[in-house]
């Protein structure tokens, strides 16, 4: 979606931090950290957010979710750490590309 600012992230016409990249996802640095670790994770397909997956959405949903400790541990993250999908104006989403926060402090 040529208007998303993960869209132009992924394109590689916005600079990003990547920390991970395969042909389904990409996962970098959070601009903004709030935490010592902060790295968003989102598919390549662009999808708005949660309330916008459909039903053939559910192997790439598994991939990201399979890869979020693999990347926590490559980062640091041994010992555990928080997600987070902020979804929707009421669930404090302000990028409208699907994403999930992983945060931690490194062990
Ligand atoms: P959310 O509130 O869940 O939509 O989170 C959006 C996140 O994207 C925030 O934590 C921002 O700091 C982060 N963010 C915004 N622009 C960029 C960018 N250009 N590169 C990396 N992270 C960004
Ligand atoms: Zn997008």
């Amino acid at each position: 979606m040529s208007d998303c600012l993960f869209c132009k992230i992924i394109a590689g016409d916005i600079p990003s931090q990547k920390v991970y990249e395969d042909a389904d996802m990409l996962a970098f640095k959070d601009i903004r950290p709030s935490a010592p670790v902060h790295i968003l994770l989102i598919p390549k397909k662009h999808i708005a957010s949660l309330q916008d997956l459909s039903s053939d959405d559910a192997a790439l949903m598994g991939k990201l979710m399979l890869a979020v400790p693999k990347i926590a541990y490559d980062n640091g993250l041994s010992n555990g750490f928080k997600t987070q999908i902020n979804t929707g104006v009421g669930g404090g989403q302000e990028v409208f590309h699907l994403h999930i926060h992983i945060m931690g402090r490194p062990s």
